[in-house]
Formats: structure tokens, sequence, C-alpha cells
């Protein structure tokens, strides 16, 4: 009997034993599955992540690619032009000499002669935009940079009524490609004149910041509208009747061969600001 009355009490204790092992699983079965579905969501968020890295990296990859296709183009179509030129820049000279008096001839001469010179243009500015060439770094101071671009600008400054000022450091260097730079520097130049026909200001500075030098070319023209802001750096993209659309894009990839980068925006007072930013180098990547 007394075996009897124990036995039922005895098993009651060994359940709620199990009843509370039970429970204490249970908590901790559900514990970890809360921190299996945190990680879950953390690792799925971080692959969500890297998925789209993935595709902008795919993308500016697919974009060399075809920026690298189309310099070959390019620079073929450039050479078979500049080739073909020169015989006739030969012989139009030699017509020049022939019709020297007769002034409608000559006035046709000039006519072809500046269709020839806008076509030496476009295949200069090809040639530059295929000239796929790692940088020749030195240092470059800039002052004698920037005062030889405004001799070479000088006369269209003056035929145009646009008044340069420059205000760049006296000892200030940057470590850059000098060809290039100039270049790079003279194409922002040249679309501040186009922009402001009827004269204006441009105003070239530079100053050095803890990382880099950075030079602000700044005109008084009309500045750039929203979709010119946005595409002014795409190859070919041009607003102009007579424009190649190619400046920009070789001041951008001068930019980013000197691990820089160059923007564009509208002043408060009107007209154009480019901004060229060229990191400073340490003695490893001058090497
Ligand atoms: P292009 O001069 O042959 O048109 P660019 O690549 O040099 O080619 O310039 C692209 C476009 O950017 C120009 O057609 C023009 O619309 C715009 N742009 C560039 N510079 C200026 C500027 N200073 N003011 C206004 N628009 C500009």
């Amino acid at each position: 009997m007394i075996l009897e009355e124990h036995a039922p009490s005895d098993s009651a204790a060994a359940m709620l034993d199990a009843g509370a092992d039970l429970e204490a699983v249970l908590a901790a079965w559900h514990g970890a599955t809360l921190r299996l579905e945190q990680t879950h969501e953390a690792l799925r968020a971080e692959v969500h992540r890297l998925s789209d890295e993935l595709e902008i990296k795919n993308r500016e990859l697919a974009r060399k690619n075809r920026l690298a296709d189309l310099g070959q183009v390019a620079s073929h179509v450039a050479h078979e032009v500049r080739n073909n030129l020169v015989p006739v820049a030969l012989y139009l000279s030699v017509l020049r000499r022939r019709v020297a008096q007769d002034p409608t001839s000559v006035a046709a001469l000039d006519k072809i002669e500046s269709g020839f010179t806008s076509l030496d243009a476009t295949v200069n500015d090809l040639l530059n935009f295929a000239a796929e060439r790692d940088p020749l770094i030195a240092r470059v101071p800039l002052r004698p940079l920037i005062a030889d671009l405004q001799s070479s600008l000088a006369p269209q400054l003056a035929a145009q009524g646009i008044e340069m000022s420059v205000r760049v450091p006296q000892q200030l260097a940057v470590w850059a490609d000098r060809d290039m730079l100039r270049r790079a520097i003279l194409n922002i130049a040249l679309n501040a004149l186009d922009a402001m026909p009827g004269g204006g200001r441009l105003d070239l500075s530079a100053r050095e910041q803890p990382d880099a030098v950075v030079l602000e070319i700044a005109d008084t023209g009309p500045g750039l509208s929203d979709d010119a802001q946005r595409r002014a750096f795409e190859p070919f993209f041009t607003t102009k009747s007579t424009g190649t659309g190619l400046g920009l894009s070789i001041v951008y990839r001068t930019a980013e061969a000197h691990g820089g980068d160059v923007t564009v925006a509208n002043q408060p007072a009107g007209g154009a600001c480019f901004t060229l930013r060229l990191p400073h180098r340490n003695a490893e990547e001058i090497e």
C-alpha cells in the first residue's frame, strides 16, 4: 500500500522535472532560433550589398571595355584620316600659290582650309582620346605651366574680350604628367572661351589641401543645363554644332589616370566652375 501510495507522487515529480527540462530546452531552442534568424538576416543583407557592389563593378568594367574598343576604332580612323590629310594640305598650299592673283579662288581656298583646320582639330581630339598611356609622372610647378597656357590663349582671349585672372601660390607644384595636365586644363579653358563669345571672365585658381592640389577653372558664361552637367564627361556628348564631345572625356581620363577626379557645377552668380583634384603621391607611387 505504502509503495502503491508513493509510486504516483514520484512519477509526478519526475514529470515535473521533465516538464522543467523541456521548458529549458524549448527556451534554449527558441533563443538559438532567434540568433540564427538574426545571423541569417545579417548574412542576407551582406549578400545583397555585395551583389549590388558586384553589379556596379561589372557595369563599370563593361563601360571600360566599351571605351577601350571605342578608343581602338577612334585611333584607327584618326590615323587613316591624318594620313590622307597630309597630301591634301600639300596640294592646298601648291594651289594657293597658283591662284594667288585670283580673289575668288583664294576665297574658295580659305573656306576649304577652315574646314580642313576643324577636321584636323577633330582628328587631334580623337587621337588624344584614344591615346591610352600611363602618365609620365614628374614634379610640375603650376605657375609656369599656367603662364604658358595663358600666353597661348592670349590672342583668343583678346579677340573675344575675355579677362583672365590667375591665382596660384608661388611654389605650388603637382606630381603629374605635364602634357596630359596641360591638355586637360586647356580643354576646360577652351570650353570656357566657347561659352563666352561676347566676352567675360576666366578665373583660374589652385590651392593645396592636406591630401590634394585642387584647381578651379571658372567662367562667366551661361553655365551648364542639368542634362549637360550630368553628361558633360561622357565621350561624344556635345551641345555644339561643330563639337566632338571628346574634350571633357579627355579631362576625365586624365584625372582618373592621376588618381584624382574632376567635377563641374554652376556658380551661384552664373557661369560654370570645373574642379580638378590631383591627390598627393607618396614616394612609392612616384617611383
Ligand atoms: P565639345 O567642346 O566638343 O562639345 P566637351 O567634352 O569639351 O566637348 O564638352 C561637352 C559639353 O559640355 C559641351 O558641348 C557643353 O555643352 C558643355 N560645356 C563644357 N564646358 C562648358 C562651359 N564652360 N560652359 C557651358 N557648357 C560647357
